[in-house]
C-alpha cells in the first residue's frame, strides 16, 4: 500500500490527514483537520485537499478534535460522495466540534467561512458509526477501530490491503494517544501487528509530571474556601471539563471541599459536551464506570451551575462570593474565560489553574511566565491574582508511553513520525531506533 501524508507534517501538529491506497489503486482517506495557530498555518486551510476526493472508497475518522475533523465538510465541495467511518461518540462530539467551527467562522469579518452549518449537516448524513475491535471492509481494505484512550470515542486504525501481495500490507495509525489511565476513557488498546506504523509525536520529547490534579484542584479550592475570591479554571470544552467536573464531584462527596462552594461551568459548548459524555457510559474506563453505577453520573454534584446565556455569564463577574468558574477556551485565546479573565486578574484574591497545555502568544501562556499585564480586548490588564498550573491532566501519551504503545506492536518495518514539533518528532525517532531498534524511521 501507499501511505501520503496530506496534513500535520513538517513538523506542524495541527492538519491531521492521510492518503491510503491500496496496490490495486483503491483509497481511502484517514482524517482532515484543520491547521490551527497562526495566520499563515490557518492560511492552509485555504488550499484544495490534495487528493481526487470524488475517488475516494470512503473516510476515516480518528477522533473529534478539530485537528482531525476539522476540514471534512470540504470534502463534499469537493466531490466526494462516499461513506465517513467514525465511533458512535465521535460522531456526536464531532457535530458539535463543526457546527461551533461553522458559527465562528461565519462571525469572522476577515476571511470566507470553509463551510457553513448546512455543510455540516450534510456530512452527517454520509456518516456510518463503527465499533470498536470489528472488522469492517472497504473496497481493498479491511480496517479495525481500536480504542486510543485520548478522548471519549478516540481510535487508533488497522487498515489491511488485502490486494497486496507483497510489501506492506498492513498498517496502524496512532490517531491521538491517551496518556493511560485516564480519568474518563479507558486505556489505550493494545495492537500486536504492523509492517508500518504511522504515530503521533506530540510529547515525544518529554515525561509528564507525576503530580495528582485533584489535589491541586482541592488546595486551590481550599484556598478561596479560606480566604475568599474566584477559582479560574480554564478549560477545553471537550474532555478536560469533564475531567475537571469529576475531580470536583469527588472532593464535594468525601467533604475535602464544601458543599455550598459553587462551581459554574460556564459555556454551552462545554455543557452539550458533558451531556454527550453522560450518554455514553459503555465508553468509560473501570472507575468512571463504577461511580456512575454507584453514585449516579460522577460529572454532577451539589452546587454545580451551568450557565447557559452570555448574560448570565456577565453577571457572574459582578458576584463577589468565593467561587469556581470552569470555563472555555482552555489557553485563554478567547471564549467565555476572557471577560472573566478581564473582571478577575487584577484582583489579589483571585486564584488561576492551568490545567492545559498552553500555546506561545495566548493569554495563559503569558500569565505562566509571569506577566504582570496582560492584552484582553486591547485594554491591558493588570495581573494580581495567583498563578498556578498542573501538566498531569495531558490527554496525550507522553515519550515511555508512546514508547510502551509502538513496542508492543510486532513485525514493524517502518516508522512514520508526524502530528509533532521537529524537536519532539526527532527526539522519539532517536529512542525508537535506541530502545526497539527500529531504524526505518520517516519524518515526512
Ligand atoms: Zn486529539
Ligand atoms: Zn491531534
Amino acid at each position: 500500500m501507499k501511505i501520503t501524508p496530506i496534513g500535520a507534517t513538517q513538523g506542524i501538529v495541527t492538519g491531521s490527514s492521510y492518503l491510503v491506497t491500496s496496490d490495486s489503486g483503491e483509497s481511502i482517506l484517514i482524517d482532515l483537520g484543520m491547521y490551527q495557530g497562526s495566520p499563515e498555518l490557518e492560511k492552509l486551510n485555504q488550499l484544495p485537499i490534495d487528493c481526487n476526493c470524488s475517488q475516494l472508497i470512503g473516510a476515516i475518522l480518528t477522533h473529534a478534535h478539530l485537528d482531525h475533523c476539522g476540514r471534512l465538510p470540504v470534502l463534499l465541495h469537493q466531490g466526494f460522495t462516499q461513506k465517513i467511518y467514525m465511533t458512535a461518540p465521535t460522531k456526536d462530539l464531532a457535530e458539535l466540534v463543526l457546527l461551533d467551527s461553522a458559527h465562528i467562522a461565519s462571525e469572522d469579518k476577515f476571511h470566507a467561512p470553509l463551510y457553513n452549518q448546512d455543510d455540516v449537516n450534510k456530512l452527517f448524513s454520509h456518516v456510518q458509526t463503527v465499533d470498536y475491535e470489528t472488522d469492517l471492509i472497504i473496497g481493498d481494505f479491511t480496517i479495525r477501530f481500536n480504542d486510543a484512550g485520548h478522548i471519549l470515542g478516540s481510535a487508533s486504525i488497522e487498515v489491511l490491503d488485502n490486494s497486496a501481495a507483497s510489501g506492506f500490507k498492513k498498517a496502524v495509525f496512532s490517531g491521538d494517544l491517551g496518556n493511560s489511565p485516564e480519568d474518563i476513557v479507558r486505556p489505550t488498546d493494545v495492537i500486536t501487528s504492523a509492517d508500518v506504523v504511522v504515530m503521533e509525536s506530540t510529547y515525544g520529547d518529554r515525561l509528564h509530571p507525576q503530580e495528582k490534579p485533584i489535589n491541586m484542584i482541592q488546595s486551590e479550592i481550599n484556598a478561596i474556601e479560606t480566604e475568599g475570591g474566584t477559582l479560574l479554571i480554564p478549560a477545553f470544552s471537550l474532555e478536560r471539563s469533564q475531567e475537571i467536573l469529576h475531580h470536583i464531584g469527588h472532593l464535594k462527596r468525601s467533604s475535602l471541599i464544601k458543599a455550598e462552594t459553587p462551581v459554574y461551568l460556564d459555556g454551552p459548548m462545554a455543557e452539550k459536551a458533558t451531556a454527550i459524555y453522560e450518554k455514553y457510559p459503555q465508553y468509560y474506563n473501570q472507575e468512571f464506570e463504577h461511580d456512575f453505577e454507584t453514585i449516579g453520573n460522577p460529572m454532577q454534584f451539589e452546587g454545580l451551575v451551568m450557565i447557559q446565556s452570555g448574560r448570565e455569564s456577565q453577571h457572574l463577574s459582578k458576584d463577589p462570593q468565593a467561587k469556581v468558574i470552569v470555563a472555555g477556551s482552555g489557553m485563554m485565546s478567547g471564549g467565555r474565560i476572557m471577560n472573566h479573565a478581564v473582571n478577575y486578574l487584577p484582583l489579589a484574591s483571585t486564584r488561576v489553574l492551568i490545567v492545559g497545555y498552553q500555546a506561545e502568544g495566548t493569554v495563559g501562556r503569558q500569565l505562566l511566565d509571569g506577566a504582570k499585564y496582560v492584552d484582553i480586548y486591547d485594554k491591558s490588564i493588570e495581573v494580581n491574582a495567583h498563578i498556578s498550573e498542573t501538566q498531569a491532566m495531558s490527554s496525550h501519551a507522553d515519550q515511555a508511553q508512546l514508547l510502551k504503545w509502538l513496542s508492543s506492536i510486532q513485525g514493524v518495518k517502518q516508522v512514520i513520525l508526524a502530528h509533532g514539533e521537529d524537536g519532539p518528532r526527532q527526539a522519539l525517532a532517536a529512542k525508537i531506533t535506541e530502545q526497539l531498534g527500529i531504524t526505518d524511521i520517516l519524518l515526512p
